[in-house]
């Protein structure tokens, strides 16, 4: 029988259980050190809900609290919030992932307080001050879960008007703090803290283990210590700088350890744990907490090593002025590998490729690890449905070409993000290796867009072919498959846009830029119409890539010369703005097919096996195939609890 992968759908979100094959046959002491990474990542998990949305962990508790205590609830309002919840858990929060929107409780604030009275009579105990009564809880909390208008967006980026982007931004990085406030501030804590103000003098609110979630960071620190015991030497080492800096704080720690954890190059079991990206910070500077556990899949490695190694060949092949080409390419440490757990930003919703650190000082140096989610690249595509493709291809062809080629297309093009993409390239002197203080909030998405453009203006490359990343017989069907695919992709992801006329998300405006440059400046794209249904046909892969080419060379020059308002510009003209109308006609047919969208993850499950002596023997894995199982488990409710 065929093992599940697609689980349910809750409204546009598909939820889709993760496997971790090689798990069972890593030898006994990496299963033991993996397991106490697993619970290190499950101890951080509630500083990201925190830093997304200031009220998210009590929301998540009440309803918690009624899903676990549901006797006497009408079965419309508890399917209503089951609904609710479920979004909540795949977005960490109220807001969309994708959108940056929040969604709300569609019963009434009546129903939901009976609801928490009956719970409340079965036994739930909710949060909230001493003796607030559920009504006044309800009350306070009324527009966080009822009103749309209220905290609208996570990330805002582009607010209308002359709006304060921290101000019109909903996540909890930044308390009653707008730009104007940093002017002339120095920030010594950039990544891991909390900007607020004290008697109106701007502060940082340390993340660090005696500073703000310091419980949790204690806890983090206690399994990370333990882990320390099973580590091989460079990845021990790389852990006790990560606790250091939990310790302390401070930025030459992190440092520290970014050298530490990108020279650990041959761990088979590795961790990312910390305050990494910043893309929720419409700054582009603080961190969201994430953890990764995972441990390399060496079947699926060896293409991208033979990539990695031949970086500097296609370093000096980059279509760009060569005053930005590195001489010293430092070899990016490629590998694909299966993720055993991923939390914080980085789990239910997760990404496919990673490379890191994000530190250009450190990338430049060093170079940077490259990491590629081949169980979670195999989970979407195994969930993926027919449909989906049907209804956005022009042709029976292009229909073949996606079906045969589309998998091979997409892991080989997140490679190439990854490996050649964010490792490559140079910035100017005066930008201090630091080209994101220039490019402030439009950083994330010129660099999402140079890596796009790197693996598409390479992935018709004859050595990329020879690499083995693709057949090298059917490399021209390959590249036809991505190029139609990443076209079509940038009309389909107009369907998670269900509001508004913007987009926020980064990965999402690179897209939308380079297709939307394409259609504006070559023959490559063709927008058809047929019954009434947009088409955006690939129809010249030529004229594609060299588009990409002469495109990523402006996009390479404005990263190195930190051209802020160059990027701002190229964005505005054709990244962020779409046409509502072209939007309401990709939702009805996507509505009509009862598409997803997007997917949260179910994760593997990990538990010891204790010898007689109370130690641990070994580590069983296993999949729940149920996202509230899972939620209700991370959350302590788990066990003997009634879900569904
Ligand atoms: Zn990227």
């Amino acid at each position: 029988m065929k093992r599940p992968y697609l689980l349910e759908q809750i409204d546009d979100a598909a939820v889709v259980q993760c496997y971790a094959d090689g798990f069972a046959h890593l030898p006994v002491d990496q299963k033991i050190l993996a397991w106490h990474l697993y619970q290190a990542a499950l101890a951080g998990r509630d500083i990201y809900y925190d830093q997304r949305y200031r009220h998210a962990l009590e929301m998540r508790e009440i309803l918690e609290e009624i899903l676990t205590h549901p006797d006497g609830i009408p079965d419309a309002t508890l399917s209503e919030i089951r609904r609710y919840t479920k979004l909540f858990w795949i977005n960490s929060g109220p807001h969309n992932n994708m959108t940056s929107r929040k969604f709300v409780l569609a019963c009434s604030p009546d129903a939901f307080r009976d609801a928490m009275e009956m719970a409340e009579r079965a036994g739930a105990r909710f949060p909230g001050r001493p003796a607030e009564s559920v009504a006044a809880i309800v009350a306070r909390l009324r527009g966080p879960f009822f009103d749309p208008d209220v905290d609208t967006l996570v990330t805002n980026k582009a607010p209308a008007g002359d709006a304060d982007i921290l101000r019109a931004s909903a996540n909890n990085l930044y308390d009653d703090v707008e730009m104007g406030d940093l002017d002339g501030f120095a920030e010594r804590y950039g990544l891991n803290s909390r900007l607020t103000k004290r008697d109106g003098r701007l502060v940082e609110e340390v993340y660090r283990l005696k500073g703000r979630y310091g419980d949790r960071i204690a806890r983090i620190v206690h399994h990370l210590q333990d882990a320390l015991f099973f580590a091989p030497p460079a990845m021990r080492r790389a852990l006790e700088a990560l606790i250091r800096f939990y310790e302390t704080g401070e930025d030459p720690d992190r440092v520290s350890y970014d050298i530490a954890w990108v020279e650990d190059k041959n761990s088979p079991v590795d961790t990312i744990n910390g305050f990494v990206e910043n893309y929720l910070d419409p700054r582009g500077v603080k961190g969201a907490w994430e953890a990764i556990v995972f441990y390399v899949n060496h079947e699926k490695t060896e293409s991208l090593h033979r990539l990695a190694e031949s970086a500097a060949w296609f370093e000096v092949r980059m279509p760009w002025d060569p005053q930005w080409r590195r001489s010293d390419v430092v070899g990016v440490t490629a590998r694909a590998i299966d993720v055993i757990v991923e939390t914080g930003e980085a789990g239910p919703t997760t990404a496919i490729g990673i490379n890191l650190p994000n530190d250009q000082r450190i990338r430049e140096t060093y170079g940077s690890k490259s990491v590629s989610l081949a169980n979670i690249a195999e989970a979407y595509e195994q969930s993926q449905l027919p449909a989906y493709r049907q209804e956005f291809c022009w042709s029976p062809e292009e229909v073949a070409r996606a079906e045969r080629w589309g998998a091979v297309a997409s892991e080989a093009t997140t490679a190439i993000h990854e490996v050649l993409g964010h490792g490559s390239g140079r910035v100017a002197a005066h930008l201090d290796g630091q080209p994101q203080i220039a490019l402030k909030e439009q950083y994330s998405a010129i660099e999402e867009a140079r890596a796009d453009l790197v693996a598409l203006y390479f992935i018709p490359e004859p050595k990329i072919g020879e690499i083995g990343l693709v057949p090298a017989d059917h490399q021209a069907d390959v590249v036809l498959a991505e190029y139609e695919a990443y076209a079509r992709n940038v009309l389909v992801q107009l369907r998670r846009m269900r509001e508004g006329t913007t987009i926020e998300e980064d990965h999402m405006r690179n897209r939308q830029m380079i297709v939307n440059w394409l259609i504006a400046h070559t023959p490559a794209i063709d927008v058809r119409t047929r019954d009434g249904k947009t088409f955006y046909v690939m129809v010249d892969a030529i004229a594609f890539r060299e588009g990409c080419g002469r495109l990523l060379a402006e996009v390479q020059r404005i990263k190195s010369e930190g051209d802020h308002a160059a990027a701002r510009a190229l964005f505005e003209a054709y990244g962020i703005h779409f046409d509502p109308t072209l939007r309401d006609e990709v939702v009805a047919r996507v509505d009509r097919l009862n598409l997803p969208s997007y997917s949260g993850f179910v994760q593997p499950r990990l538990e010891p096996v204790m010898g007689p002596a109370g130690e641990i023997t070994d580590v069983r894995i296993s999949y729940p195939l149920s996202l509230e199982r899972q939620m209700l488990e991370y959350s302590g409710k788990g066990a003997g609890t009634r879900v569904s």
